[in-house]
């Protein structure tokens, strides 16, 4: 929005990547939203920076739930908030070498049990959805449901479908401070004062800095760097690659096209929350581990980049109200899952600030397990 900012609303989000972008629209119908982002444009943090998958057994058995229900929703929304899907086909093989054979048959267990569509692959079939594997990676988990998202196509419609709706966003306007005055919130931000009935913090990396500006105690969100780089290979790969993930966790590739794949060292430094940017060792440390893997040759790193991942101390997204400050309201740690659970928490979330229950599998989740008053 250009002029100036409305003095008084009853929604503040914080933060305009897909946690406040698709709150947003959930809630817009129904309440007086504005989003302020402090960068230039929204999403230029972890929602622009993502490897851009849907993978139900990414996060963990916890996260799971979220992912599952929001395939729906990325697959085929609501028409009121998109004529089309965001999911692309893709696949995924979960591997190990011979000797984490056990690790990948307790995944397969664990995952199965949730309702998960995963089963073990023989040796013979792992060759053959990853040519080129070294023989000592002979142990996979294959996952059909998985694939990728058009992260850019779904940040961008729930931000239209926010402004549709009467939302209004304000770029270049960070949150400064803010105190709670009577029954509201007095923020001061880089474009001046507003008034909110309730404050929602989806700064990301960012999460427990505006909590402390805000006077509210911070629940541990921490930021990690990972890094992707995009490499081109001097062979052909088939353009059905599947995500390649090792159970170690030490790797993860997909294809990008014939002979180019996306790839991660699957690293997780510490970092304070600041643009990330890629080091050179992290990148030459994923390609270490991608020869060890496969035969490729490696013809050039065409792209690098690095993004923050931020986690709460158990690994799972914290969404709800602040247990000491209710009418702040936490959406923060969505970790290396926060596109492929964003409709399922956007949803819950904005029922518990006003908007209609969600129904479908959405409505089935007990938000309980993420409130933030688990850590109280
Ligand atoms: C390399 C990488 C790969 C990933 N791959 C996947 C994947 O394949 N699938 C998946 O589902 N997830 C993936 N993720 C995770 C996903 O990108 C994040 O979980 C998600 O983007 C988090 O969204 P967010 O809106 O909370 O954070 P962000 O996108 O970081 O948005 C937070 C926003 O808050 C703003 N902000 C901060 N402080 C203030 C302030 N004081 N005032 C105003 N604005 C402020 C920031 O400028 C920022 O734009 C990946 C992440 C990374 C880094």
């Amino acid at each position: 929005m250009t002029g100036t900012l409305p003095s008084d609303i009853d929604v503040l989000i914080v933060g305009a990547g897909i946690a406040g972008a698709s709150l947003a629209a959930e809630l817009a119908p129904h309440r007086r939203v504005l989003m302020i982002e402090a960068e230039d444009m929204p999403g230029f943090h972890a929602t622009g920076r993502s490897a851009a998958f849907w993978q139900e057994s990414y996060g963990g058995v916890g996260v799971q739930p979220l992912t599952a229900a929001s395939f729906a929703a990325l697959s085929a929304p609501d028409p009121s908030f998109s004529d089309r899907g965001f999911l692309l086909p893709r696949t995924a093989v979960t591997i190990g070498r011979r000797d984490e054979a056990a690790a990948v048959d307790r995944f397969v267990a664990a995952f199965a049990a949730q309702g998960v569509e995963v089963s073990r692959l023989s040796t013979a079939a792992l060759a053959d959805r990853i040519p080129g594997l070294r023989p000592e990676w002979s142990a996979g988990a294959y996952e059909p449901s998985c694939r990728d998202i058009d992260v850019g196509g779904l940040h961008a419609a729930y931000l239209r479908a926010a402004k549709r709706a009467g939302a209004l966003l304000s770029v270049r306007t960070p949150l400064l401070s803010a105190r709670h005055a009577v029954s509201n919130w007095v923020v001061q931000t880089g474009q001046g004062t507003i008034r909110a009935s309730l404050l929602v913090n989806a700064a990301g990396a960012w999460a427990d800095g505006v909590a402390a500006a805000c006077g509210v105690a911070g629940i541990g969100i921490r930021p990690y760097r990972r890094t992707i780089a995009q490499v081109r290979l001097g062979v052909l790969t088939p353009a059905t690659l599947p995500l390649v993930g090792h159970i170690g966790g030490t790797f993860y590739f997909k294809g990008e096209g014939e002979g180019r794949i996306w790839l991660s060292p699957h690293d997780e430094t510490p970092s304070d929350p600041c643009d990330a940017a890629p080091e050179e060792i992290d990148v030459a440390l994923a390609i270490d581990r991608l020869q060890s893997v496969v035969d490729w040759p490696i013809a050039a790193v065409e792209r690098k980049w690095a993004g923050l991942r931020s986690f709460a101390p158990d690994r799972l997204p914290v969404f709800g109200r602040d247990p000491d400050r209710p009418d702040f309201i936490w959406c923060a740690g969505q970790g290396g899952f926060g596109i492929q659970t964003a409709p399922a928490i956007a949803q819950l979330l904005a029922w518990q600030l006003g908007a209609p229950a969600p129904y479908g599998a959405i409505g089935a989740i007990d938000p309980a397990a993420y409130a933030p008053s688990r850590f109280a």
